[in-house]
């Protein structure tokens, strides 16, 4: 019999010490509240007791103070860029039942898919000629592939090359939780961010929404986040999937989540997630969420998300409709997907989702050109920049230059930059035009006189042909 270590059992989620400080936000006052948007202003954090305090505001005024403040502190340390990516699912075979989800073992409607590695690479070339730097590679849990196989796949995206500049510089892989002796294997293949949602931190919602299957176990995926750390990956994200359990106490799990990985590694979440249950395929959970989320606590569940752990990437993903994305990204959302196909070789296939093989039902169908014109008409940069990745500002290097307001820095040109080179190489003329006036505006903007003239410089070095130029 095996023994399990403590990155396989260790139970940091404390029901009695959420649920107090849930009760306890109850009766915090108009002035108490005020009180805690100044000193969420610090940007130094929220407690639990903060968090939920902020979540359960009805005041309208007060609301509205939150939503600019989320903002502001998303501007201050990371500027008005919005990083875009784009998920591939590399297969939809799973062992696993979790009630929610269409690729669950037991669902005979779903058509199955893995991508061979030549497929792979069809889907990869379909998105670079979109204009995509960065994929999310998504996977099921199943006995016929591994992790072997899964590096394979991952050398096989940045493999592929496509004209004009068509590269894939940054793989995020989100798949079910290893050993640590696997992450490693999987660290060997250059991957940016492991990302492992926990679904719900309530172990007895989990374990009920979860029927069968290796993800059954909680404390295993609980603890998947310390074993990549152990693994030597140190971008790690996580998220709750909202709709299975009382919002409240999701959202200061999830915080604990945060700490418990800061105080061991010294570095906590590089983003988090915050999808919300979406109809899926034969699944009756996933149109009756138990706990629904209605969009004004989700705005205010993702504004409160940013002022309790203000230096964490937030990721928007596709789930939601444009309509809500437009208002969600004034919120503190760094990052969005765009254009996204949820059925493996989907992107190749056909130009809408299949039904029958695909995850979730996706609320933006618009392409990337598309969500790039609209982010440049709401003063944000389109940012593709894969640059701190690649020159090794990650982990606690990364945050600890976001904490001193340096990343920005960075952020900001290498935003301009990947984003003038999308505009030559793959923007519609229309998006083109605003585009490049954008970038006007941004280089007046750059305060540094040295920084401004270097970056003017590079813009036209990439106009007449030169790529992939990084800070
Ligand atoms: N199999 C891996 C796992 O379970 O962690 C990773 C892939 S799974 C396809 C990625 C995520 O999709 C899950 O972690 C879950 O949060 C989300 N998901 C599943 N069903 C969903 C639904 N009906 N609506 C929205 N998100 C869903
Ligand atoms: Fe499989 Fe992940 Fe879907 Fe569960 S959520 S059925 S583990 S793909």
């Amino acid at each position: 019999m095996s023994i399990k270590s403590t990155s396989e059992t260790n139970n940091f989620i404390d029901d009695n010490e959420i649920w107090s400080n849930i009760e306890k936000a109850k009766n915090c006052d108009n002035k108490e509240i005020l009180d805690i948007l100044k000193k969420a202003e610090e940007a130094k954090g929220l407690t639990q007791y903060e968090t939920a305090a902020l979540l359960m505001v009805k005041d309208k005024e007060l609301t509205q103070e939150i939503f600019k403040l989320a903002k502001r502190i998303k501007e201050k340390i990371y500027g008005n860029r919005i990083v875009i990516f784009v998920p591939l699912y590399i297969s939809n075979e799973c062992g696993n039942i979790c009630e929610y989800c269409a690729f669950r073992a037991d669902n005979k409607e779903l058509k199955r898919k893995t991508l061979s590695f030549e497929e792979i690479k069809q889907e990869v070339a379909v998105v670079e000629k979109q204009g995509h730097k960065r994929i999310l590679a998504v996977y099921g849990e199943s006995p016929k592939y591994d992790v072997n196989w899964m590096v394979k796949g991952i050398e096989a995206i940045y493999e592929t090359k496509t004209d004009p500049s068509g590269e894939i510089r940054r793989v995020n892989v989100n798949a079910a939780p290893m050993s640590t002796e696997d992450f490693k294997i999987l660290k060997s293949s250059q991957i940016g961010t492991y990302q492992c949602f926990q679904e719900t931190y309530h172990k007895k919602t989990y374990e009920k929404v979860h029927i069968s299957g290796k993800k059954k176990d909680y404390l295993y995926r609980l603890n998947a986040l310390h074993r990549a750390q152990d693994a030597g990956i140190d971008d790690v994200a996580m998220g709750v999937l909202y709709g299975l359990f009382d919002p409240y106490y999701e959202t200061l799990a999830m915080l604990k989540h945060c700490e418990e990985l800061e105080a061991k590694y010294g570095v906590g979440p590089h983003t988090i997630s915050f999808p919300r249950l979406e109809p899926a395929l034969g699944s009756y959970m996933s149109e009756h969420p138990p706990y629904l989320v209605d969009d004004d606590l989700f705005r205010k569940i993702v504004a409160v998300i940013r002022l309790a752990v203000p230096y964490t990437g937030m990721i928007l993903s596709t789930r939601e409709s444009a309509e809500l994305r437009h208002e969600l990204i004034h919120l503190g959302v760094s990052q969005v997907s765009a254009g996204s196909k949820t059925s493996p070789g989907s992107y190749h296939e056909s130009l809408t989702n299949i039904p029958d093989e695909q995850q979730f039902t996706i609320g933006d169908e618009r392409n990337l050109d598309e969500v790039i014109y609209d982010l440049s008409q709401m003063n944000f940069v389109p940012s593709f920049c894969t640059s701190c990745y690649r020159l090794g500002r990650h982990g606690d290097h990364f945050m600890d230059m976001a904490k001193n307001l340096h990343i920005k820095n960075f952020c900001q040109p290498n935003a301009i930059l990947t984003f003038s080179e999308y505009l030559e190489d793959y923007a519609s003329p229309k998006t083109k035009q605003a585009g490049y006036e954008m970038v006007k505006r941004l280089l007046t903007e750059i305060n540094s006189e040295d920084l401004r003239k270097t970056v003017t410089e590079e813009v036209s070095q990439i106009k007449n042909g030169k790529r992939d130029i990084f800070h």
